[in-house]
């Protein structure tokens, strides 16, 4: 009922449109893959099916590769809904899926794609996936709570996080999702919890590879001296399994895991870290007997950020990750685990752009500064991580002006993308900022009393779709209580 309210909120805006504005409805595609098929069975998609370009064809100052918006669209987009606004492109989340369990499945059938919900939670991009056939991965009860409300199978759901709440431990247990273990202490408190709850505990170990995976040092996770996963050099991983099977039937281990990072843009140290879990698979089972429903490799896979950059494909991270597991055939006696695998950024991260409208545009004595109304709270990954991010005036083609793009926070950090030569910039012009999918609304706050930006989503064929509609007043205030002495 919803849904079908804000389609007709799209229409009546779109016949608002001033003469010559882009429909707001996307022509439709007929190459656009169903959103309904099954990932093993599906094609892999080669070029990706450009959602919404139908609309307004070339004109100057058309997105090209990774970027799947027709100029005129975008400006419809800006003036109907707003801005700071985040678009997501459906069709291209549903062929990057389909484009990396190809990849899998062609060389480990047994795959099982687990979405790693925190790059963006937004339910209908979630949706898109779980059509697609993914189940989840969480890092929260939150999390947890969102993907069973989602409709995850909770028994498919797996739950990591170095620092789990007896609240979050208890939840995971009573609904009989996978704790990923970080710990011997966790350990113990999950066997003692699941005693006094009367249930038994499905758990799998996060293992520390110590791999460096050549990313940058915030999302380096499997570095020795991460806060993340149990350790083979001080033997504390093979500690826990033995334990964790003096804890049986209490605990119950079904998996191994292990996240060395993100944005990894090379095979090596994906291969390096899945050798060292394999060897760790081979020893237990020769030691101690334990057979393994699944190891799970992480997510981490790298998308191109810059114009021209050429990153490692899904084709070789399936091959970096599963070449180990298929060489380790003989010693596991032919039984070999399933594959599981956590992507985040490599399924949605391209699919979003985010638009800002420039404020103002101020020359110093050394720079030029580019104000847009969106921010670090808007946009987090380029103040958190030095991230960068493309940027296209919308409408505008070639260079010339070399600018600074500031955010609206007032900080001196919030600059959203440093550098860039682009055409000649005035007020009321609208920037797109690229591969926003992934970590962008996600990160997003109110910090400075901003509400949050909208989000929209637009498939081929469809009408857009207002997917988060954009924060308010009321957000900002939204279980705050002033005490009546302070009124
Ligand atoms: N799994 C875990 C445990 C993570 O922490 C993350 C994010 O860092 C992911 C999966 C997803 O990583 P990515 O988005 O790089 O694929």
């Amino acid at each position: 009922m919803k849904l079908r309210f804000v389609h007709l909120v799209a229409l009546l805006l779109a016949a608002l449109l001033p003469a010559g504005a882009a429909p707001v409805e996307p022509a439709p595609t007929p190459s656009a893959p169903a959103a309904s098929a099954p990932a093993a069975s599906a094609p892999v998609a080669a070029a990706v099916t450009p959602a919404a370009t139908p609309v307004t064809p070339a004109e100057p100052g058309s997105l090209t590769a990774g970027e799947s918006f027709a100029p005129a669209d975008l400006l419809a987009w800006a003036r109907n809904f707003g801005t700071p606004l985040y678009v997501y492109d459906g069709d291209r989340i549903a062929a990057n899926y389909r484009r990396v369990a190809a990849a899998f499945t062609a060389l480990y059938p047994a795959t099982r794609l687990h979405y790693a919900m925190k790059a963006n939670t937004n339910p209908a991009i979630v949706q898109i996936l779980r059509r697609e056939g993914a189940s989840a991965e969480v890092v929260s009860d939150g999390e947890l709570q969102l993907a069973m409300r989602f409709g995850f199978p909770p028994r498919e759901i797996l739950f990591t996080s170095n620092s789990k709440s007896p609240l979050e431990i208890d939840r995971a247990i009573t609904v009989g999702a996978i704790l990923n273990v970080d710990s011997e202490d966790e350990l113990e408190q999950i066997a003692q919890r699941a005693a006094t709850i009367g249930a038994a505990a499905r758990i799998s170990f996060r293992l520390n590879p110590a791999v460096d995976p050549h990313t940058h040092a915030k999302i380096a996770t499997g570095v020795i001296d991460s806060k993340f996963g149990l350790h083979f050099v001080d033997g504390s991983a093979m500690r826990a399994v033995k334990r964790a099977l003096e804890l049986a039937p209490r605990v119950r281990l079904v998996g191994l895991h292990s996240h060395i990072g993100s944005q990894i843009t090379e095979p090596e140290p994906f291969q390096l870290a899945a050798q060292e879990m394999v060897d760790f698979v081979v020893r237990i089972r020769r030691e101690l007997g334990v057979k393994l429903e699944f190891v799970d490799l992480g997510g981490g896979l790298g998308i191109p950020y810059h114009d021209g950059e050429e990153t490692m494909s899904a084709d070789a991270w399936a091959a970096a990750q599963s070449g180990p597991l298929l060489a380790a055939r003989e010693e596991l006696e032919g039984e070999l685990p399933q594959l599981w695998i956590e992507p985040g950024r490599a399924l949605v991260a391209d699919a979003g752009v985010l638009l800002t409208r420039v404020n103002s545009v101020k020359t110093t004595p050394i720079k030029t500064f580019v104000n847009v109304d969106a921010g670090f709270n808007t946009l987090m990954r380029p103040i958190l991580y030095e991230a960068y991010h493309r940027v296209r005036v919308v409408g505008k083609t070639g260079g010339g002006k070399v600018v600074e793009i500031a955010g609206n926070v007032c900080e001196t950090g919030d600059l959203l993308a440093q550098t860039r030569d682009l055409p000649p910039i005035q007020a009321g012009d609208l920037l797109a900022i690229l591969d926003v999918g992934a970590y962008g609304f996600a990160m997003a706050s109110e910090y400075n009393s901003r509400p949050l930006p909208a989000e929209i989503l637009v498939r081929a064929g469809r009408p857009v779709d207002l997917i988060r509609r954009r924060g308010t007043l009321d957000d900002l205030l939204r279980g705050t209580n002033v005490p009546l002495d302070l009124r």
